[in-house]
């Protein structure tokens, strides 16, 4: 049963409805554990329920839901120029796409993005990147297929700061021969950046495809625990993705959700909303 039918019944909780609410928290992609937090917050709140009826329980449930979503934004964006963006994530969930549509909303904002191909791993990755800047007008920076993605990133950064680019998109690999190399390979990324422009990367935000559920949870945590992610990307909400994941990953890699991906087009990136986002999960 959707969380939501659970949630319509007029009387106050019986352990049957728990049980029900559990399972379609479940189905829903919340996880174990947050769903095991809802269920005890319903539970410590009875009284006002059974008073107020299923809208009390509605409510009780959006408010923790927010509650789990909320984390504070470590560095407001563009408080330092160029601000310097790592995308890093898994090959396929979205990063090419999202910095497109990131490079969009800046460009409407009126400010000049550089997007940098350091995913050399892969020849078509570069391609593709090259797409996008051109769809969203920003200019574009590759190297050589194969070269040393932190060269790349370095004349990269070299050229933004001459440019006076106010934005710097950086595409990364999805997957390399090891994971060992892949570790090693951002934390190099992080240091070369942080060489050419103080304090950069600014911001490193982890791309999850919400579509695969708890599955894209334990890719997750190999990216987290290898670059310093700050944020989240959730793409392909549009899907049949529950969006439940969204309260899995936050509460697992303790960082808040950037932005959600709704499409493949380029407007189809929205800043995340914690209360919009509880709410719409009981639409
Ligand atoms: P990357 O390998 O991580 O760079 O992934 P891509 O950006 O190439 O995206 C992989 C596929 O997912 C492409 O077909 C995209 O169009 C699609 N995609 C990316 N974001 C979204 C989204 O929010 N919704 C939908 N439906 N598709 C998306």
């Amino acid at each position: 049963m959707p969380v939501a039918d659970v949630l319509r019944s007029q009387r106050p909780l019986d352990p049957a409805d728990l049980q029900a609410l559990e399972q379609a928290l479940i189905a829903a992609d919340l996880g174990l554990a947050a769903t095991q937090q809802a269920l005890q917050v319903l539970r410590d709140r009875s009284r006002e329920i059974a008073a107020g009826g299923a809208s009390a329980m509605r409510a009780a449930l959006r408010d923790e839901i927010r509650k789990a979503l909320e984390r504070p934004v470590a560095r407001p964006a563009f408080t330092s120029r160029p601000w310097v963006v790592f995308v890093v994530g898994v090959n396929g969930v979205g990063k090419t796409t999202t910095i497109g549509k990131l490079a969009h909303a800046w460009r409407a904002e009126g400010r000049a993005t550089l997007l940098v191909a350091a995913d050399t791993f892969r020849a078509a990755a570069a391609e593709q990147l090259e797409v996008w800047a051109r769809r969203s007008g920003a200019q574009f920076h590759r190297g050589a297929e194969g070269a040393d993605p932190a060269a790349v990133l370095t004349d990269g950064l070299r050229a933004a700061r001459a440019r006076g680019n106010d934005g710097v998109l950086v595409d990364t690999a999805g997957r390399l021969h090891t994971k060992g190399n892949l570790m090693a390979e951002l934390a190099k990324m992080a240091r070369v950046a942080g060489r050419e422009i103080p304090g950069a990367p600014h911001e490193t935000l982890l791309v999850l495809d919400a579509s695969v559920g708890g599955n894209g949870l334990a890719q997750g945590r190999e990216f987290a625990r290898a670059a310093s992610v700050s944020g989240l990307v959730l793409t392909k909400l549009d899907g049949t993705a529950k969006g439940g994941v969204a309260v899995a990953v936050v509460r697992e890699l303790g960082v808040p959700i950037r932005f959600v991906g709704v499409g493949e087009s380029v407007e189809d990136l929205l800043p995340f909303n914690a209360a919009a986002f509880a709410e719409s999960l009981f639409a």
